[in-house]
């Protein structure tokens, strides 16, 4: 008993000695918690299951399909309280590049795919595009921000707050918590019964390399459009009703399929044993759809099975691709609609003689920039990402002017970075508030664009007994 005990507390440390992280995707709990909350929607969910099987069967073994990059137009709505949730638009950017990256397999670590696999690692032939034109045809960053303590929570729910035409935009919801795991999204089986609960959710710490996540993370979002273009975990799938809820690593995963050819049949890995064989042949541990944490790959196999998904009308997955829909949301590659002047920084507050880094994540199209911050040193004037150092304490202004080589949109956003005298500020601090000039520049209101809010004013007195 002892042994056991001491196996069971040693195997999770042991087991994961990369990085503490563990790749929770939380598809199939949700899907189970649907058909048992909901059982009046099996019927639906198995007719589209079983339409979408054969039309993937079909898909398949036609000669003609095609072998085009499908362009999925993207919205990300960051549902917040103000809290770290409300990640940056250059952090969502950043995000969709490495998913494109893994998409086309452009990403450099495709070179350590073990042997046995590279020759059926594919391109998969899709590609993210933020959309330029919201639903009623107004420009957009394809990034929207919501406040709601349903961030808190990130499962189907945060759906209800807003959703863009599920059948023209794929809708990923950025949360504080994505139903206590790192992402879940809804199979197109389901998606089709349920439309209003279709898309991704992501936990804001899993999108993107940079802010709130970091490098290691990155195939997260990869992995969540896997499930939305109807991949199952390569261990089998589990997302159908009357299907059992297999957990990752159980020995019995190898009597289920994950309705993928080339794929051989494991029974999940959460360790990157790239020589693991769980079901009797060699494991493709590096694979997007498995949890082990080194994906690198999808399968031939798994591109086809998305493509064919791509082809259907369960979940209207065939209309997003549609040239109609591409030029509906601004995502065609012929038209840039340039609507936005913006800039993010990474940091607000510093020290005299540190440095910050802004980078323009102006909308869209931009083929030219020019910044401008009076008293600081940039590292250039023109980049789209710029090292910038402030050698005095003060606020500073900052000024951004982009364009697309026709038309030009410019932001100013006064007192934007406060940089505080070198020797910082003494551990307790005294303010009585009585100066306004000390006040605004060693002071930030946040949450900054709240319903409750502070401003400066000499409405009061002193107290008597002060
Ligand atoms: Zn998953």
């Amino acid at each position: 008993m002892t042994r056991l005990l001491l196996l069971l507390i040693l195997f999770p440390v042991f087991g994961f000695s990369q990085h503490n992280d563990h790749f929770k995707c939380a598809t199939d709990e949700m899907h189970q918690q649907i058909y048992l909350t909901h059982p009046e929607l099996i019927p639906g969910v198995l007719r589209a299951y079983e339409q979408l099987k054969q039309e993937t069967n079909q898909f398949i073994n036609s000669s003609t399909r095609s072998q085009d990059t499908y362009i999925i137009p993207v919205v990300f709505h960051v549902i917040h309280n103000y809290g770290p949730e409300n990640i940056s638009d250059a952090q969502i950017r950043d995000g969709v590049h490495y998913a494109n990256l893994q998409l086309r397999k452009l990403n450099p670590d495709t070179t350590d795919i073990v042997a046995a696999f590279e020759g059926i690692a594919a391109d998969a032939g899709i590609e993210l595009r933020l959309a330029q034109l919201d639903p009623d045809g107004n420009c957009t960053s394809g990034i929207t921000r919501h406040v709601s303590s349903l961030t808190y929570i990130g499962d189907h729910q945060v759906k209800s707050i807003v959703q863009w035409p599920p059948d023209k935009y794929l809708n990923v919801y950025v949360c504080n918590q994505a139903a206590g795991l790192a992402g879940h999204a809804l199979l197109p089986h389901a998606a089709d019964t349920i439309p209003q609960w279709d898309g991704i959710v992501m936990q804001h710490a899993y999108v993107g390399t940079i802010g709130t996540s970091d490098f290691f993370r990155r195939t997260v979002l990869t992995h969540e459009i896997g499930h939305y273009l109807n991949l199952q975990h390569i261990w089998g799938g589990n997302n159908v009703p009357n299907y059992f809820y297999l957990p990752v690593a159980n020995a019995g995963n190898c009597d289920y399929d994950d309705e993928v050819a080339d794929t051989p049949n494991t029974i999940g890995w959460q360790s990157c044993n790239l020589s693991g064989i769980s079901c009797g042949d060699l494991d493709n541990v590096q694979n997007y759809m498995d949890y082990a944490y080194c994906a690198r790959m999808f399968t031939v196999g798994q591109r086809d099975r998305m493509h064919a998904c791509l082809n259907s009308s369960v979940a209207g997955r065939n209309n997003l691709w549609s040239p109609t829909n591409l030029i509906a949301t601004g995502t065609d590659d012929v038209t840039f609609y340039l609507c936005g002047a913006k800039f993010d920084a990474d940091k607000r507050v510093v020290c005299a003689g540190e440095s910050i880094t802004l980078t323009d994540v102006s909308y869209h199209g931009i083929t030219e920039r020019t910044w401008n911050i009076p008293g600081a040193t940039l590292s250039s004037t023109t980049d789209s990402l710029i090292t910038v150092t402030f050698p005095q304490a003060g606020s500073y202004t900052i000024s951004l002017t982009v364009g697309n080589g026709t038309d030009q949109l410019s932001v100013t956003e006064e007192n934007y970075i406060v940089v505080l005298p070198q020797q910082g500020i003494q551990n307790f601090v005294i303010e009585d508030f009585e100066s306004p000039s000390n006040f605004d520049y060693q002071w930030i209101v946040y949450p900054q664009e709240g319903a409750i809010n502070w401003e400066l004013g000499n409405p009061g007195k002193i107290h008597p007994n002060l």
